[in-house]
């Protein structure tokens, strides 16, 4: 883990390697796209203070002389040596587990944070791209949301904390680009699921496939006719980067607008791992959305973009990559 060096050259030349920096890089979207970014040819810097992500998520990258890892809490400063051309801010916590852990880590990553990272892009004139969410549209009145939907949000209720801190981050970055001309894009990403979640981050994917891999019964919220749409990391990955490289302020819904009760993922789940414990229903929590699905035609029209991996196969691959990882762990 370094200071982030400047980069090795500072010519502007349109052959020098573009340097992106991505806050909360070490956690699980973040350390995708760092691999992604890395594997087109980018220099990354990832910051992360470590609060919900880890080291060990981007392990694989920490040798490789395009990839620096900085130690970083983006509350305090933000300060990168060198040129910069891109800023992707993922820093925060994004699991309800864990913002309702850390609901003033939540609120100050998403204002204080993020007027760091706005402040970096300013300085270097960078392109910025916000990590917003589908929470902005809180227990949406209509469905599926499309991004002209103002939302649903209760501020005081448990999940406040996220979904208040992420609309403030989205208005605090269209002041930067309206005030300070800084060339912005806001993306709001749905559920995303893949390897390098945590077993215990609480969303219904990893627990569901920890209960199964352990043979306990999966636990379903409510009866389970919540939907959620869920989409493979790959998909998202890729429809961010396509956000980032165009000249779009957004915001732009990246998502899969396949809709599934959560019934339905855990049954699947239950397959994919081939596990007998079956279901228990428990007690659905304050503000648990019933219905969340993007509208995606804006991703298609303005980025030619839609996923391309198949829910049952992104599940397998998920799934695999958890049986590797209790082994590791064991
Ligand atoms: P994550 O918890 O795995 O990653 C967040 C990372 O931010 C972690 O590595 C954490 O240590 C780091 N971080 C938190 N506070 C920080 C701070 N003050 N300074 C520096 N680093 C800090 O979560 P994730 O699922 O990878 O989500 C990443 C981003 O994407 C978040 O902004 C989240 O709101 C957004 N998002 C994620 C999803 C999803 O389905 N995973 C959905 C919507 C939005």
């Amino acid at each position: 883990m370094t200071e982030a060096p400047a980069p090795e050259s500072t010519s502007s030349s349109e052959s020098a390697p573009r340097r992106v920096v991505v806050t909360g890089g070490a956690g699980f979207l973040g350390s995708h796209l760092c691999t992604e970014l890395v594997a087109r040819g980018w220099h990354v810097v990832c910051l992360d203070n470590f609060l919900t992500g880890s080291p060990a998520n981007v392990a694989h990258l920490v040798q490789d002389p395009r990839f620096q890892l900085v130690r970083c809490d983006v509350t305090d400063f933000v300060h990168v040596p060198g040129e910069v051309d891109l800023v992707l801010h993922f820093a925060s916590p994004a699991s309800p587990v864990d913002y309702l852990k850390l609901p003033i880590q939540t609120l100050k990553v998403g204002s204080i944070g993020t007027g760091h990272a706005l402040g970096l892009a300013k300085e270097k004139g960078a392109r910025f791209l916000l990590a917003s969410t589908s929470e902005v549209y809180g227990d949406p009145q209509e469905h599926p949301q499309r991004e002209d939907y103002w939302g649903h949000v209760n501020p005081i209720g448990p999940r406040g904390v996220y979904d208040e801190a992420k609309r403030y981050a989205e208005a605090l970055t269209t002041a930067y680009r309206t005030a300070h001309g800084v060339d912005t894009a806001i993306v709001r990403i749905f559920n995303t699921y893949g390897p390098r979640m945590r077993p215990y981050d609480g969303r219904a994917i990893p627990t569901f496939i920890r209960q199964a891999l352990a043979g306990e019964p999966l636990t379903v919220a409510g009866d389970g006719s919540q939907t959620r749409s869920v989409c493979y990391v790959d998909d998202l990955v890729r429809g961010i980067l396509a956000l980032a490289e165009s000249g779009h302020p957004g915001p732009v819904n990246i998502g899969n607008p396949h809709e599934r009760t959560v019934l339905e993922i855990a049954e699947d789940v239950l397959a994919a791992t081939g596990s007998t414990a079956g279901i228990t229903f428990v007690e659905r929590p304050q503000d648990d959305p019933t219905v969340r699905r993007p509208d995606t035609t804006l991703a298609q029209e303005l980025l030619g973009w839609e996923p391309e991996v198949d829910w049952h196969q992104g599940l397998r691959r998920t799934v695999s990559w958890f049986e590797r990882a209790l082994v590791e762990s064991a």
